[in-house]
C-alpha cells in the first residue's frame, strides 16, 4: 500500500483567476522547476511535499502535517467542465477542489454552478478568495504568506478585507455551507476554509497549499491508498490525434500500475473496446523538449497518480470521461465497465425527457440533477442535438406533453434538427451552466403545471347556491323563468340545480340581465334565469334556496386538489351541499373532507 498525491481541480467563475492561480502554484514559486521537483504530467502537474514544505516552512509545522502524502497533483485544465468530464465510478476524479472567487466581485453564476457540482459529487474544497492585491490601499508583498502580508496592511484595509470575506461566508451559507477564514476555523470537518490570496503576487498561496495538504491528510488518506502492483485504473481526459503516433488518449491513472502491452478496456459510445497499450508517453522535461523537439518520452510503466498519453490501436471512438481499466480477470473488468455504461446510458425510463451533453461527466451531472428532481429521462447521450433526437422527443411529447423537452448541455443543435424543432412545439433548453438549464426547465414545468391546474379548476363545477326571489316567477315551465339572486359561488348555464332535500329541479338554460345574456353569474347578482325541465310551483317555490348539483367526481377533485382555492362562503356552501347528499347516500363523495 502506498499513498498517492491527492488530485486537485480548480473551479470558479470566468476571469476570477483560475489560470493565473494554477500558473503561480505550478511554477513561479520555484525558480528552477526541475530542482523544485515539480513533475509535469500529461494534463497535470505534481508538486512534491518537500517543495511545499520548503515554501510553507513554519506554517506547515503549525498544522502538524506529516510526510504521508507525497504531494499535490493539480489538474492543468481548470473549470467545472473539466471537473465533471474527469469522472470516475461513483464520483469525480478530483479528490479535492479549490473554488476561486474574485474577492472584489463575489459570487457569480459559475461560482454557484461550481459549488452545486462540488456538492453533488461530495468533493471537499477550500475557497481561494482571490485578487486581494486589488483591494483599495492593499500593499503587496509578493510571495509572502497571507498572515504576514495582512499584518502589514492599514487597519482600514484589513477591515475592508474582512468585510468582503464575510460577504463570501454569507453566500456560502445560502448554499448550505458553513465557512470561515482559514485561521479562525474551529472544525475542518464542518467548516469550509476561505484563504485570501493573490494569484498575481502569490500572497496567501503558502497557506492555500498548506490547507490543501492538511485537508487531504485529515480526510482523504484512505481514498488515496493505492495498490502499487494492481492493474491500473484511470480516466480518459481527451482523445487526440498526434503526428507520428496516430490516435492517442490522454489519461489520468489514479490507481495501480500501467505497463506497455497491458490489455485495457475503454468505453465507446454504447459498447466497450479492448485494446493493447502500444506505448506510454510522458511529457519530456522542458530542457530536452527544446533540444530534440520531441515532446514525449516513452516509459515502460507508470504508477498512480500519473497523467500519461497512451497510444494503442482503435482509439478513434473512445469517449472522453471513459473509464480505463487494465484487464486481469477479464470478465470481471468487462462486466464492471459494461455496468458503468449501463448506469449512465440506461438510467432511463420508457418515457421522459431527452438529455444531450458534451461529455460523459457532464451528462452524468445533468442526469443526476434531473433524477433528484424526479424528472423521468427517456434517453441521455453524448453529442449534438440531431434529427433523430427531435423525433424521439416528439414521440415522448405525444405520450406526455411535459416530456416534449430536450435538455442540451454544452452541445450544438444541427441546422436540420433546428429547422425541424421550429416546426414542433417541443421545448429546447440549451446552455452551458447546468444549474441554469435545470432551473429553467423546472420553472417551465411549474408554469405548465399551474396552467393545467387553472384549466382544470375552471372546468370544474364548484359549490353555488341561489334563491328564487319572491313574486318574480315570469313563466311556469318549458322553461320556467324566474328572478333569482346568487347567494354563494358562481353559476353557469348547463349546471343542474337541486333543492334543499337533494331533489333534482332542472338545468340552467340561460341567464339574462337587462336584455343581455350572461355566461356566468356570481354572488350578489340578481337576474332572470330560465330553468329547463322544471315547473315552478311543483319543483320549486318562491323563496326557495337551490344548490348547484356538483357531480361526485368534481366534488372529489375539488376536495383533494382545490380546497384551498375556495373562500369561506364557498366552503360553507360545500358543507351544506354534502350534508344534503349524504342524507340519501351515506357514502357520497367519500372519502374526503367531511368523513
Ligand atoms: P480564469 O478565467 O479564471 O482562468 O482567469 P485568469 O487567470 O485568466 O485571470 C483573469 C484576469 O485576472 C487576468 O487578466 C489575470 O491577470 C487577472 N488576475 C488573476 N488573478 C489576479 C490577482 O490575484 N490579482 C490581480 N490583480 N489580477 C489577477
Amino acid at each position: 500500500m502506498k499513498i498517492r498525491s491527492p488530485i486537485i481541480s480548480v473551479l470558479g467563475h470566468v476571469d476570477h483567476g483560475k489560470t493565473t492561480l494554477l500558473d503561480y502554484i505550478r511554477g513561479s514559486t520555484v525558480a528552477d522547476r526541475e530542482a523544485g521537483g515539480i513533475t509535469q504530467h500529461i494534463g497535470a502537474t505534481e508538486i512534491p511535499i518537500s517543495t511545499i514544505k520548503d515554501i510553507c516552512g513554519n506554517f506547515i509545522s503549525k498544522l502538524s502535517i506529516k510526510d504521508t502524502i507525497p504531494g499535490l497533483f493539480f489538474i492543468d485544465t481548470p473549470g467545472h467542465a473539466a471537473f465533471t468530464s474527469l469522472r470516475k465510478r461513483g464520483g469525480a476524479l478530483a479528490d479535492l477542489a479549490i473554488l476561486i472567487v474574485d474577492i472584489n466581485e463575489g459570487f457569480k453564476p459559475q461560482t454557484i454552478e461550481a459549488i452545486n457540482i462540488l456538492k453533488m459529487y461530495k468533493t471537499p474544497f477550500v475557497v481561494a478568495a482571490n485578487k486581494i492585491d486589488k483591494i483599495f490601499g492593499w500593499e503587496s508583498h509578493p510571495g509572502n504568506s497571507f498572515t504576514q502580508s495582512f499584518q502589514e496592511q492599514a487597519p482600514s484595509v484589513q477591515q475592508d478585507l474582512n468585510q468582503k470575506l464575510y460577504e463570501l461566508v454569507g453566500e456560502l451559507h445560502k448554499l448550505g455551507f458553513q465557512s470561515e477564514r482559514f485561521d479562525r476555523i474551529s472544525s475542518y470537518a464542518s467548516q469550509i476554509s476561505i484563504i485570501p490570496v493573490s494569484a498575481s503576487t502569490g500572497e496567501g498561496i503558502i497557506e492555500l497549499n498548506a490547507m490543501l495538504l492538511g485537508l487531504a491528510q485529515e480526510y482523504l488518506t484512505q481514498q488515496l491508498e493505492i495498490h502499487e502492483n494492481a492493474p491500473a485504473k484511470g480516466t480518459v481526459l481527451e482523445v487526440k490525434e498526434e503526428t507520428g503516433l496516430g490516435m492517442t488518449i490522454d489519461t489520468i491513472i489514479y490507481d495501480g500500475v500501467l505497463r506497455t502491452n497491458d490489455e485495457i478496456v475503454l468505453m465507446l459510445k454504447n459498447e466497450i473496446l479492448t485494446t493493447n497499450v502500444r506505448s506510454i508517453l510522458k511529457p519530456n522535461p522542458l530542457e530536452e523538449m527544446r533540444d530534440s523537439k520531441k515532446r514525449f518520452q516513452k516509459v515502460d510503466e507508470i504508477v498512480a497518480a500519473a497523467g500519461v498519453k497512451i497510444a494503442a490501436p482503435n482509439l478513434e471512438d473512445v469517449v472522453s470521461g471513459s473509464p480505463l481499466r487494465v484487464i486481469n480477470d477479464e470478465e470481471d473488468v468487462k462486466k464492471e465497465i459494461l455496468k458503468e455504461i449501463e448506469d449512465i446510458t440506461i438510467d432511463t425510463e420508457e418515457n421522459g425527457v431527452l438529455v444531450k451533453a458534451d461529455t460523459l461527466g457532464s451528462l452524468e451531472a445533468v442526469v443526476n440533477i434531473l433524477n433528484q428532481e424526479k424528472i423521468p429521462i427517456r434517453s441521455a447521450d453524448i453529442g449534438d442535438v440531431n434529427k433523430k433526437d427531435v423525433i424521439k422527443a416528439s414521440i415522448s411529447q405525444k405520450e406526455d406533453p411535459d416530456h416534449g423537452v430536450i435538455i442540451a448541455f454544452n452541445v450544438d443543435v444541427h441546422p436540420k434538427a433546428r429547422r425541424e424543432l421550429e416546426e414542433t412545439s417541443l421545448k429546447l433548453f440549451q446552455g452551458n451552466v447546468i444549474y441554469k438549464l435545470t432551473e429553467d426547465h423546472h420553472d417551465w414545468l411549474e408554469e405548465r403545471k399551474s396552467a393545467v391546474k387553472k384549466h382544470l379548476l375552471d372546468s370544474l363545477i364548484k359549490p353555488a347556491k341561489i334563491m328564487i326571489l319572491p313574486k318574480l316567477i315570469f313563466r311556469q315551465s318549458k322553461p320556467a323563468i324566474c328572478g333569482i339572486e346568487v347567494l354563494n359561488g358562481t353559476v353557469k348555464p348547463g349546471y343542474i340545480l337541486m333543492d334543499e332535500n337533494g331533489n333534482k329541479v332542472g338545468s340552467i338554460a340561460s341567464m339574462e340581465d337587462k336584455g343581455e345574456t350572461l355566461p356566468s353569474m356570481s354572488r350578489g347578482q340578481q337576474v332572470a334565469m330560465a330553468i329547463n325541465d322544471a315547473i315552478a310551483g311543483k319543483d320549486f317555490e318562491e323563496g326557495d334556496s337551490l344548490y348547484v348539483d356538483i357531480p361526485e367526481k368534481h366534488f372529489k377533485v375539488i376536495e383533494r386538489k382545490f380546497k384551498d382555492k375556495l373562500n369561506d362562503d364557498e366552503l360553507a356552501c360545500l358543507e351544506e351541499f354534502v350534508r344534503i347528499k349524504r342524507k340519501d347516500d351515506f357514502e357520497w363523495g367519500k372519502f374526503g373532507l367531511f368523513e
